[in-house]
């Protein structure tokens, strides 16, 4: 069966928080990013894969035009809290390789097997069932429900065109 990825409100409400909210995210304000959910079982070294965080190419811009894509697997997503789903989105937001200047763009590898700065603020089993995650206060209710508001405003105008 073919892979069927759609754009996701719920995924771009996340990010847009995080992006919002935390500043070594900041500079992701001036990427374009869209934020997909597909229905494939994906899979690497026979682990789970929650997300994928993707370059779009020059050559493919026209029908996708965005900087990047970042995939979020909906059968595995589903198995997650959505505490644990907000990791996820943040772990792929640090592989956005973004600077706002005139650097080529390109996507960040991790610096271990998660990036040290998800496990520093969240665990090393953030992942895991009945995980006992650190720092969940990180994103409040206001600010999440301010990135929620700001994306049904933004649907409204020109940004969802771009988005299809
Ligand atoms: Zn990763």
């Amino acid at each position: 069966m073919a892979e069927k990825r759609e754009i996701s409100n719920h995924y771009t409400a996340m990010a847009t928080a995080w992006i919002n909210n935390r500043e070594e995210l900041r500079h992701l304000k001036d990427a374009t990013i869209v934020y997909l959910e597909s229905d494939h079982r994906k899979k690497s070294k026979r682990r789970k894969v929650f997300g994928l965080c993707e370059k779009v190419q020059d050559k493919n811009k026209w029908a996708i035009p965005a900087d990047f894509t970042i995939t979020f697997y909906k059968p595995h997503m589903e198995l997650l809290s959505e505490w644990q789903q907000e990791i996820v989105v943040y772990h792929e937001l640090l592989h956005v390789g973004f600077s706002g200047e005139d650097e080529p763009m390109s996507t960040v590898p991790h610096d271990m097997e998660d990036f040290r700065k998800v496990i520093d603020m969240f665990g090393a089993h953030w992942d895991e069932d009945d995980a006992d995650l650190l720092n969940k206060d990180l994103l409040g209710e206001i600010d999440r429900r301010t990135a929620w508001l700001e994306e049904s405003e933004n649907s409204k105008g020109g940004r969802s065109n771009d988005a299809g």
